[in-house]
């Protein structure tokens, strides 16, 4: 016999309960615990069915079923701890099975102080914690840095007897060591003797010390401890990688036997933070040669590495990984995707992305039309603005640089300023210096330099690099060589150690004709030891990245590729294409002048492009700083001569070459 759906709201299915199940009226406590375990996991509304269902047959009076429904409330993929705490909240005299759920339920939805005062209610109520009670609330007590508390709960497993228990000491050792009260934590190790410890004890040892950048502490543990199991490993690589010392942790990532998911997210997430992009990359690989899934909260951030490094292939890869797996697409999860296709130039799947997403959080929509400005659509980013606006979602300052940014490309000079004074009285945002300079690279891209630095003057707070940095792009734009000289030296006395400050200065000098100040400039860089960053250019093929330095010989093809190189160059000048040596007697360039031009970083890459990739595809190239003038030309020479689309990223912007013309108009 089965319910009927006119119970349940229209739109609704209710639980299915087989031929063989009594009315509701009558089920027993096992069919209730069936329902909850087997079908109320995953779905709310299944879930609140359920829920009266044992409202309506007394089983809510039953700690265990009362519990059980409680644990499905604490799921944290239901992101919604309210709702479970009313239902703990009603239930009758909690035991301490019940009390137990909701304290593990309080650290899995991130309120771990309800953790804490659920404890004070189990003392007023009479219900007697357990050993399965005081782990949890240690952890609480470390993440919320209540050191009277932890000591009291302490105080209380010594009283009763529990203090041999594995799970409670290893959460007592983490925890005086979030403390930083090593002292304490060493006593809880060493209480029992080397050889009866838990091993876990000893790792919660090692991951105590390295929060609190205790590396030799913590290997002196790891080299003493009993018996290792891949916890200590994980424990000594995911601590080292925090701590910065990232090659210590390869090593030992290298040398240990047997890896699980933890040892691979914790390589892979040192990498990232040390922003060691390709490195990350070349271990994600190796984790699918090694057919090992990644899990979950790994595809964000390998999603940024993508976008970091231009990798569309590997990019697409974990979308279409997402997707065979069912994964569910969040708002994190959905925004990274959008993130990365924005950086790799694929606008047309960012659109998907963005089309499909259930859940978008303000981060999604500004992912979406910072992308759509950057790549100079600025149309499009307006209109998705109104879209925003018309579905009631509140933007923020992030937004505004996005639609600042916009308006900035295009030109659009009123459009950007009725924004920028609508932010504080429309939207209630106070202005930020992102938002200042946005104004000042707005007015001065669109020629109005004086007005740019009349904003400047205007400004309530200082002008920092950025906001000058916009004004001097702006001089070097229009050629205004008088005001972009007082700037370029403000900016260098600024950041003295820049070397793009220097070269953009002694490019104002140098399109003025005034060599002198360009020697000038040299002599000061030499005098002051500042080097020049080398010229990197990074293209993504058959799902590795390849990296060219300027000059640089490293690649097993470099033969062929320079081969490639001398045969488009040929081709190029049969075009008329000759090149801009002016930029190499007198200028400095970003990149540091070579005796060839041909030797820059990009066209290197572009070569190899050229070499491997598909007639009529798109080639991607990412370039760690500004693409120079005579690289420009010969792109877009190359997009006509060669039929592929290029899409270059620099340190400043993209450039679509496409058919001899680029998507800057050659301002950037
Ligand atoms: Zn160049
Ligand atoms: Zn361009």
């Amino acid at each position: 016999m089965s319910t009927t759906a006119t119970n349940f709201p229209s739109g609704l299915k209710p639980i299915e309960l087989s031929s063989d199940q009594a009315p509701s009226s009558k089920l027993s406590q096992k069919t209730v615990l069936d329902i909850l375990n087997k079908k109320c996991f995953h779905s709310l509304q299944h879930l609140k069915q359920a829920h009266a269902i044992i409202l309506k047959t007394a089983h809510f009076h039953d700690h265990f079923v009362s519990g059980t429904l409680l644990k499905c409330y604490a799921n944290p993929n239901f992101n919604n701890f309210t709702l479970a705490t009313k239902v703990f909240d009603c239930i009758p005299r909690p035991n301490v099975f019940v009390c137990n759920i909701y304290l593990k339920g309080s650290i899995e939805n991130g309120e771990p102080h309800k953790a804490i005062s659920c404890y004070h209610k189990m003392m007023v109520l009479n219900s007697r914690p357990n050993k399965f009670t005081y782990p949890t609330l240690f952890k609480a007590c470390a993440v919320t840095g209540s050191v009277k508390e932890g000591v009291q709960f302490h105080a209380f497993v010594v009283k009763q007897g529990l203090t041999g228990d594995v799970h409670i000491k290893s959460a007592g050792i983490q925890m005086y060591a979030s403390f930083g009260l090593f002292r304490e934590a060493r006593k809880m190790l060493d209480e029992s003797g080397k050889t009866q410890t838990d091993v876990i004890c000893w790792n919660a040892m090692i991951d105590g010390y390295l929060k609190c950048g205790e590396v030799e502490a913590a290997n002196e543990v790891f080299v003493n401890m009993p018996d290792k199991n891949v916890g200590s490993w994980n424990a000594m690589i995911s601590g080292l990688a925090r701590c910065g010392m990232i090659e210590n942790a390869r090593t030992l990532f290298d040398e240990m036997g047997e890896r699980d998911e933890i040892s691979w997210s914790a390589i892979i997430d040192g990498y990232i933070k040390q922003r060691c992009f390709k490195e990350a990359l070349e271990v994600f690989h190796q984790m699918q040669r090694e057919k090992i899934k990644p899990s979950r909260h790994l595809l964000p951030s390998m999603l940024t590495v993508c976008a970091n490094v231009g990798s569309l292939d590997q990019g697409r890869w974990i979308h279409s990984f997402v997707e065979r797996n069912s994964i569910q697409v969040d708002a994190v999860l959905g925004t990274a995707l959008i993130d990365m296709y924005v950086k790799c130039g694929r606008l047309d799947m960012a659109w998907e992305v963005f089309e499909k997403m259930k859940v978008r959080e303000v981060s999604t929509w500004n992912a979406m039309i910072g992308g759509l400005a950057i790549h100079g659509r600025a149309e499009d980013a307006m209109k998705l603005f109104t879209k925003m606006n018309g579905e009631k979602r509140k933007p923020n300052g992030v937004t505004f640089v996005g639609v600042l940014n916009a308006c900035a490309h295009a030109g659009m000079v009123e459009r950007g300023l009725g924004l920028f004074n609508s932010m504080k009285r429309v939207y209630e945002i106070e202005p930020e210096m992102e938002h200042f300079g946005c104004v000042v690279d707005l007015l001065g891209r669109a020629g109005l330099v004086e007005e740019a630095e009349k904003f400047i003057e205007s400004m309530p707070v200082k002008p920092n690099v950025a906001v000058w940095g916009a004004l001097l792009n702006a001089c070097r734009i229009h050629g205004n060589v008088e005001l972009g000289e007082r700037v370029g030296w403000i900016l260098l006395d600024m950041e003295p150690r820049n070397s793009g400050r220097y070269a953009l200065l002694s490019n104002i000098y140098a399109k003025a004709g005034r060599w002198d100040d360009v020697a000038r400039v040299r002599k000061l860089m030499k005098e002051r030891g500042i080097e020049t960053v080398p010229g990197s250019s990074m293209m993504d093929m058959g799902g590795k990245v390849h990296e060219f330095k300027m000059g640089d010989s490293s690649h097993p093809q470099m033969k062929e590729i320079y081969l490639m190189l001398e045969k488009m160059m040929d081709k190029l000048q049969i075009e008329g294409y000759s090149p801009n040596t002016s930029m190499v007697s007198y200028d400095i360039e970003e990149e540091e002048k070579e005796t060839v031009l041909k030797q820059h970083s990009e066209k290197i890459a572009l070569a190899f492009g050229l070499l491997h990739a598909k007639p009529g595809t798109t080639l991607h190239i990412v370039k760690n700083l500004r693409v120079c003038a005579d690289c420009h030309s010969a792109f877009k020479l190359v997009s006509k001569i060669y039929g592929h689309n290029i899409i270059m990223r620099d340190r400043v912007r993209y450039h679509h070459f496409k058919n001899g013309m680029c998507s800057c108009k050659d301002f950037w």
